[in-house]
């Protein structure tokens, strides 16, 4: 049976709850322990797949197709594991299961509420699924004191009852901040935060202490003597430089130590932290540095792009160089060329992305990258303006565009209505639903011998997470290739273009997944590694 860990936040929201839940995983497995994570969002939305990612962040794709809270990327990051559906769930999609269930006559007689029906719902969740983990980590989105977040906490209240003795624990993220005009670092927001919690029933195992600086003992012994919470307990959560140093931080604090001993764990392996410490080492003490240029729609907010950040750091970790990022919005220079802002970069990225604000802007940037022979990479809707910009430029097709933006005299990319997965038709309406509706999830995609991209993969079958409605158009694919564009990646049935490359310039790649999304940094992504390979190769021609 699975022991249960529940991670709680407190104070204010972003304190790094999913990072904070995403490096325990990674460092419970380091003592051997077998981990899932999983997600719990108070709001009502049913996924988060219809939300701005300038609101929410990026949506996070699974293996099997869910769209999720990005706190699932860091938990796949961090663990390795691949997340799941069932690892992620919404009060959206609580109060759906239940009514559902009220509607099909399965609590007939009774008065349906939130204690017990809305709390079972939510219990099933998060005890269903486990497979073969020793340990199950769930974090529960926003901050003790939401309304919305009151019938999770109530379940996870009950579980401690209800399971074994010893088979969970709490932990509750909060912050100590340091007020400048006093000088000191403050305990109470942190004291009210443990207060409200145990109001709900739940006395925290341990707390996991943000601060921007150390925490002295006095500090910590307040903390402890307050919250009810043994010294050793009250875990200081420094600021780290880099992400991926917080799994090492939180052993050198005892925060495993606390946790197994809480979980009634006696004796445990020491932990093997040494792919953690490389990891370190080399975003720490690069030994070179390249630009990368972002041309994209919601560059005001890094979360809205987070996957695709931390792949390009693996890409950096891979060749042990820096990569600086050059966050550019395509609306800025619509339709134009771009001049001085892509001069002095090594490499070109077009990330995915909806509608038509932004997307000449996108393709000027792909004209430059191309005509300058500078590496580029074009994701999903990046890949799919590559193939407008080579069908208006080279192959002379004036007014070529996606039907996303409405009708156009050369749909270069257009709406798809039928494919395939794992042998069966899926059909889609132009008129439907926009939730959870797209091609989503793992497709299977082969790559042509010899082209850049099967060097790349070293592997001729491949499968990568898609996300999108719209796709290439095969009928424009003779006169494309006629131009000198190489379709180098297919869909089994060969109907869905899945990569084209240029052969007769440097380094010039889309894809029509999200490679960014499997990418790890003890795994980078062979396409990451690929790209910054380029633009070091890149930067040292000029
Ligand atoms: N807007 C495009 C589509 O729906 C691309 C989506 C994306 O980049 N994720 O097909």
């Amino acid at each position: 049976m699975a022991r249960y860990v529940f991670i709680t936040g407190g104070v204010v929201s972003s304190l790094g709850k999913g990072l904070a839940a995403a490096a325990l995983g990674a460092l419970l497995q380091t003592r051997g322990y077998k981990v899932r994570l999983r997600k719990l969002d108070p709001y009502l939305n049913v996924d988060p797949g219809t939300m701005s990612p300038y609101q929410h962040g990026e949506v996070y794709v699974t293996e099997d197709g869910a769209e999720t809270d990005l706190d699932l990327g860091h938990y796949e990051r961090f663990t390795g594991v691949p997340a799941r559906g069932s690892d992620s769930v919404s009060s959206g999609r609580i109060y759906w299961t239940v009514i559902t269930r009220e509607r099909r006559g399965d609590y007939l007689g009774a008065t349906v509420q939130v204690i017990p029906h809305v709390t079972n719902a939510i219990k099933e969740f998060i005890v269903n699924d486990a497979g073969d983990a020793d340990i199950v980590i769930c974090e529960i989105g926003g901050t003790v004191g939401d309304i919305e977040g009151l019938p999770f906490l109530e379940a996870i209240r009950q579980l401690g009852n209800e399971l074994p003795r010893g088979d969970c624990a709490y932990i509750h993220v909060t912050l100590v901040p340091w007020i400048p005009s006093a000088g000191e670092l403050k305990t109470k927001p942190t004291q009210h935060s443990v207060r409200e919690l145990r109001a709900i029933g739940i006395q925290p195992d341990a707390l996991l202490c943000r601060c921007d600086r150390p925490i002295p003992p006095e500090a910590r012994r307040k903390i402890a003597l307050q919250c009810s919470v043994r010294e050793d307990a009250v875990i200081p959560a420094i600021d780290c430089e880099t992400i991926y140093e917080v799994p090492i931080r939180y052993h050198e604090a005892g925060l495993d130590d606390v946790l197994l001993q809480a979980l009634g764990v006696e004796e445990v392996a020491a932990p093997a932290l040494a792919t953690w410490e490389e990891i370190v080492e080399r975003v720490k003490k690069p030994e070179g540095e390249v630009t990368v240029a972002i041309v994209g729609k919601y560059t005001g907010l890094i979360d809205a792009y987070k996957s695709l950040y931390e792949a390009l750091t693996h890409g950096g970790i891979a060749n042990r160089v820096r990569v600086h990022l050059e966050w550019i919005d395509a609306e800025a220079f619509a339709g134009e060329m771009p001049d001085d802002r892509l001069q002095d970069v090594n490499a070109v990225l077009v990330p995915g992305g909806f509608g038509e604000r932004g997307a000449e802007g996108k393709i000027a940037a792909v004209t430059y990258a191309r005509e300058k022979g500078l590496p580029f990479l074009g994701i999903c809707f990046g890949m799919q303006l590559a193939c407008i910009e080579v069908a208006r430029n080279l192959a002379g097709l004036d007014g070529a565009s996606s039907t996303e933006f409405g009708p156009c005299p050369h749909p270069v990319v257009g709406l798809l209505t039928e494919w395939e997965k794992e042998g069966r038709v899926q059909r889609r309406r132009a008129d439907e639903d926009l939730g959870g509706t797209m091609r989503l999830g793992a497709y299977p995609c082969l790559l042509e011998p010899g082209s850049l991209v099967h060097g790349i993969y070293g592997a001729q079958r491949i499968s990568e997470r898609h996300r999108h409605r719209y796709e290439v158009n095969i009928n424009y694919r003779p006169i494309l290739e006629e131009a000198g564009l190489r379709f180098s990646g297919m869909s089994p049935d060969g109907r869905l273009p899945e990569i084209i490359e240029l052969p007769a310039h440097p380094w010039f790649v889309g894809v029509q997944f999200h490679p960014e999304l499997k990418s790890r940094p003890f795994a980078p992504h062979p396409l990451f590694a690929a790209f910054i390979r380029a633009a070091l190769e890149q930067s040292r021609l000029v």
